[in-house]
């Protein structure tokens, strides 16, 4: 369990986290508009009037956005609701043309109830994170304040799209029921889990660099072995791992210093500081913000029917923990490798297309994508939000299970394959084996071949193998690196080492 010391003891963290995730469709929430998320459509051309809040017109919900919701509902194991309604929640704000935000209202059963994930928790066991709810709700617009001194401009292009806000639960009612995040890293694990899941349902493309995923993170401590739950802060609009990391740690240790001068906590509101990574109050509870929610005249209760839960629940694809296990399981990953290979769909096809029916190559395929193919994104889409350039050598599945099928039958050494890597990289085309073939890299296997060189080797340096006889065995990577040099790299080392320990025993 991940404790903080402070200057009276231990202290545990609780954490609550609000995840927003842009919904993927053509259209908007309620109205017609381009929903498409593309920075570089210019400002104000994606605005329907509704959008726009022209008196008269009305909201119409978008089919699309609810099914994408309960398809994100089952993904969390979630509980989907026959009956949730729509509220409006006002608050005026330039950034919002109709003075309120459509919304599901927190007292009311939202389109996404109770739920759980699983994650990797800070003690390396699986552990159960309860979610409380999941609703839908209007985007609101982007300002823009440096673009003239003296005005601000708003742009209306993500007014209205469509968002699914994800609460994570804490059981007041049962507080030793530890399935809530206690820790910043969990907090990662967490966000990153709800992002791999959003991406394999194609429910969003939940890329905070871009903005369309988003956190407020909800900190409280308590003493370590105690059940309450203390007073919490909420951290408004996080967009990186890294901040929310950070944020959490500082707010943490602000509270417990808080505590232990005897003080208390105020349920306020933070921004964090990107500066210095630090969090300030932006409003105390005093001057909390009165929503006066009230139900939208112009939208009638959401139903959905069991029907349409079943024929979506139908079409689920297997899901990035189970795709982690089953790597685990059948293929031998470890739990890393197996988090690495799941972030994406691309990248779990292009692996399992790379392993073909031979699921030796598993390991080392995995091995080459985590070590090298990360590194060069560009040469193979392994991200939908990446953009692949076709103007490169692309490195295609089958020419990486050709490269490690040829370190398995010691056509190569591992260094030679490296090589080849580098030169497909460079732009070299033709498969491996032409590769190979062109810049003469085989590996020398042959026994009696390797053989007569390590002889040679032997001959010239008897003072060596005088003390290695006398038991000074740590020269054996001396006569290996000796014959790897007469061979310009091309011996298979395991024969080479085998038969210098023959030789020199
Ligand atoms: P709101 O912020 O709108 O009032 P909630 O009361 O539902 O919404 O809480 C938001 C998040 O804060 C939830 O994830 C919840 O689990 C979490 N939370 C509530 N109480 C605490 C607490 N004492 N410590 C940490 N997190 C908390
Ligand atoms: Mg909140």
């Amino acid at each position: 369990m991940f404790t903080i010391k402070g200057k009276t003891g231990e202290w545990e963290l609780v954490i609550g986290l609000e995840t927003h995730i842009e919904v993927l469709s053509n259209s908007k929430l309620f109205s017609g508009a381009s929903a498409d998320y593309n920075p570089t459509v210019p400002a104000n051309t994606q605005v329907s009037f509704v959008d726009a809040a022209m008196p008269g017109m009305l909201p119409v919900l978008n089919e699309f956005c609810v099914e994408q919701a309960i398809r994100m509902g089952l993904g969390l194991n979630a509980e989907i609701s026959r009956t949730s309604k729509f509220a409006r929640k006002q608050y005026f704000y330039p950034d919002l043309p109709q003075g309120y935000q459509i919304s599901q209202p927190a007292e009311e059963p939202p389109v996404v109830g109770r739920g759980w994930i699983e994650i990797m928790s800070d003690d390396g066991k699986p552990k159960k994170i309860f979610i409380e709810r999941a609703h839908l709700e209007q985007d609101a617009g982007k300002l823009k304040h440096d673009m003239n001194p003296t005005k601000s401009f708003a742009d209306y292009n993500r007014t209205g799209v469509a968002l699914l806000e994800i609460v994570t639960f804490l059981d007041i009612k049962n507080p030793e029921n530890n399935s809530f995040i206690t820790s910043p890293d969990e907090a990662e694990t967490y966000l990153r889990e709800i992002r791999d899941i959003a991406r394999a349902l194609d429910v969003s493309n939940a890329n905070m660099e871009e903005g369309s995923m988003r956190a407020d993170v909800n900190v409280s401590v308590r003493r370590a072995g105690t059940n309450e739950f203390g007073t919490r802060t909420e951290t408004k609009n996080m967009v990186s791992f890294k901040f929310i990391k950070t944020a959490i740690e500082y707010e943490a240790r602000r509270q417990i210093e808080i505590l232990e001068n005897g003080g208390t906590v105020s349920q306020d509101t933070m921004r964090y500081n990107q500066a210095d990574g630090t969090t300030s109050v932006m409003r105390s509870k005093e001057d909390a913000l009165d929503y006066r929610y009230f139900p939208d005249p112009d939208l009638l209760p959401l139903i959905i029917e069991d029907e349409t839960i079943e024929n979506i629940r139908k079409t689920m694809p297997e899901l990035p923990a189970a795709t982690r296990a089953r790597y685990v399981k059948e293929l031998g990953l470890t739990e890393y490798d197996a988090a690495r290979l799941t972030e994406t769909v691309e990248i779990s096809n292009w692996f399992e297309s790379a392993i073909g029916d031979k699921p030796t190559r598993a390991k080392p395929i995995a091995n080459w994508i985590i070590s090298e193919l990360f590194a060069h994104p560009e040469h193979c889409v392994l991200d939908k939000s990446l953009q692949r350039d076709d103007s490169l050598r692309i490195i295609t599945p089958s020419d990486l299970a050709e490269l490690v099928d040829m370190i398995a039958t010691n056509d190569v050494n591992g260094k030679m394959a490296k090589d080849i890597f580098i030169k497909m990289l460079d732009g070299e085309n033709g498969s491996p084996k032409q590769i190979a073939e062109k810049f003469g890299l085989k590996q020398m296997s042959d026994n009696g071949a390797i053989e007569s060189v390590i002889n040679e080797v032997i001959a010239k340096n008897a003072p060596q193998v005088e003390q290695y006889k006398s038991g000074k065995v740590g020269l054996i990577g001396f006569f290996v690196g000796a014959v790897m040099k007469a061979t310009g790299g091309t011996a298979n080392p395991e024969i080479v080492n085998k038969i210098l320990k023959d030789k020199l025993s």
